[in-house]
């Protein structure tokens, strides 16, 4: 194994963007035509981030190998455009129960246990695993929290152990420090940043490159002084001022020659850049556009756009690429049970996005309603396909009492369920779980929107759920022909995708496409979807929509505009 590796720490804050700036840093080294893999150490005791409140932590990002992360993943498979594995995330809940197991099995021999050498070696283990089976020129270990934090310290430790282990040619320490700023005094201050140096060297460790991220304007002469306080050269203390794009970051780090920096400390050759397609995107993203398309998001953990990251991030990146603007707006599915779809008002496409438990269903059934009968673009993830059926079967087919079991354990016509049969079928039952996790095949029927989209009939995308589309409800849903089962996973005879026949865009899927979604290539489900709202925004100018109480009146079908 011959993999260089790159350990990103971060210093005085946490939340300054050190995973971008790992993505970020990774994208440009990959652009220079070097294999990179990235993994994430995470400080705390989760096991994995599968349980963790998304309203407190953000989004649980799910690999195509089924792992639940946290969404720094994202950014890496974003930034880099790579499918990213189970090896990427390593929890510390994961560590410490992998060695309590084998302490258990009697594995260490009687041996006392400690967190050095058993819990670095458990830690090591994951890290060279990962380096050898990505096969990767650079590996680029982001490690979560602050330096000095109590609970990261382990993680600390094994970056000074590798460079120890694998020679200083090898390994290289990148710190990601915040410079706060003084009102009083109008000016950043070093002294933060020179601590937390202070912190990482108490732990045997010299950084290599320290970015120092700020709100304000950066003044040469303060990176000067991290230089000189630091022992680095002025040129690997490198200022990263807030931008208005994330994405413009690696362009950044690429016109500071950072790049070139971390491949001369790793003794490896500068080849040419790839590609300027990123600084293609750049533009795309800073163009000025007349018209902005506004996509409602309703959902219910509203406490931080971070719960929806992906989903978000997936809807701009078809915004990049289409002729208009685009504005994502949270609307909290609550505030739409209690005021009222004029909430919806303005909307040129609603998405339901994935979520679970009970609250807040009532206003995301309103929003699917709404989208229905006033033909607005609809797209609804996970959550948001069940919904749309148990919306569709109460108010088109009638059957009032249509429900998930998620919601009441005794509903009478449960069209979404757990479908213990098929699911029974699936491996990782065998170790306990019961969500569907990770990537699932998917055939789409012929002549349906999603497979001209996709422009294929076989299709691989990622789940992360524990209910499902009955089965036993298919005929009814499907008699009219307006509700349309457009995508299956045959193998285990379950419903993956629906669509309605006479709208001008209603889809729904089982799974979470916003996870494949790339800044360079978004998702055919997000481009249909926004496409679609940029014809409904031309086809109703918000002048001449029709007042709110005439767009409310159930069963519409018509275009507002023409009521
Ligand atoms: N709560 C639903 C389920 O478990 C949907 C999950 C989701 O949206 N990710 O099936």
């Amino acid at each position: 194994m011959s993999a260089k590796f790159v350990f990103v720490t971060g210093g005085v804050l946490s939340g300054v963007g050190k995973g971008i700036v790992a993505a970020s840093l990774a994208n440009t080294l990959k652009n220079r035509g070097y294999e990179v893999f990235l993994q994430k150490f995470d400080p705390y005791l989760n096991v994995d981030a599968g349980t963790l409140n998304p309203a407190e932590h953000g989004e649980c990002f799910v690999t195509a190998d089924g792992a639940e992360t946290d969404l720094d993943l994202g950014h890496y498979e974003r930034f880099l455009d790579v499918e990213l594995t189970r090896d990427s995330s390593v929890m510390s809940g994961a560590i410490y129960r992998s060695v309590i197991e084998k302490e258990r099995q009697g594995k260490y021999l009687g041996k006392t246990i400690q967190v050095i050498p058993h819990v670095t070696n458990e830690i090591k283990e994951r890290l060279y695993r990962a380096a050898e089976q990505s096969e990767a020129d650079i590996l680029v270990i982001e490690i979560g929290g602050t330096v000095g934090d109590i609970e990261g310290s382990h993680f600390i430790e094994v970056a000074r152990q590798v460079a120890w282990e694998r020679g200083r040619n090898n390994v290289l320490f990148v710190h990601v420090g915040y410079l706060p700023y003084l009102d009083s005094s109008q000016e950043t201050k070093t002294k933060p940043i020179q601590n937390s140096i202070i912190d990482l060297r108490a732990r045997g460790i010299q950084p290599d490159i320290v970015f120092c991220r700020a709100d304000h304007p950066i003044d040469r002469q303060q990176l000067k002084k991290i230089a000189l306080f630091g022992g680095l050269p002025e040129e690997a203390v490198v200022g990263l001022e807030t931008i208005d794009t994330v994405y413009a970051v690696p362009l950044v780090i690429a016109a500071q020659k950072v790049d070139r920096l971390v491949l001369n400390y790793l003794k490896l050759k500068i080849p040419r850049q790839r590609s300027n397609d990123w600084e293609a995107l750049v533009r795309r993203i800073r163009r000025r556009r007349k018209t902005t398309l506004k996509i409602g998001l309703v959902g219910k953990y509203m406490s931080m756009s971070d719960t929806y990251f992906s989903v978000i991030e997936a809807l701009k990146a078809a915004g990049w690429q289409s002729t208009h603007g685009l504005s994502v707006v949270l609307i909290d599915s609550e505030r739409v049970e209690q005021v009222g779809t004029t909430l919806l008002a303005d909307l040129d496409g609603i998405c339901v996005p994935g979520g679970f438990g009970k609250r807040g269903i009532k206003g995301m059934l309103l929003a699917i309603q709404y989208a229905r009968e006033n033909q607005i673009p609809f797209l609804g993830l996970c959550l948001g396909m069940q919904l749309a059926t148990i919306e569709y079967a109460r108010n088109v087919l009638g059957l009032e009492e249509a429900n998930s079991t998620e919601f009441d354990g005794n509903a009478r016509e449960p069209v979404i369920t757990t479908m213990s049969d098929q699911v029974k079928k699936l491996a990782h039952l065998e170790y306990g779980g019961s969500m569907r996790l990770g990537n699932y095949p998917c055939r789409l029927a012929q002549g349906t929107k999603a497979r001209e989209l996709y422009g294929k009939a076989s299709i691989q995308e990622r789940h992360r759920h524990r209910y499902e589309f009955n089965n036993a409800y298919r005929p009814v849903l499907e008699e009219g022909g307006e509700f349309i089962v457009a995508g299956v996973n045959n193998a285990l005879d379950l419903v993956e995708l629906i669509e309605l026949k006479d709208h001008p865009y209603f889809l729904a899927c089982q799974f979470h496409p916003e996870f494949r979604s790339r800044p360079l290539r978004p998702h055919p489900l997000f481009v249909g979807f926004v496409e679609a709202a940029g014809r409904f925004h031309k086809d109703n100018e918000p002048t001449q929509r029709l007042p709110l109480h005439y767009r409310q009146v159930p069963g519409r079908t018509r275009k507002r505009s023409q009521g």
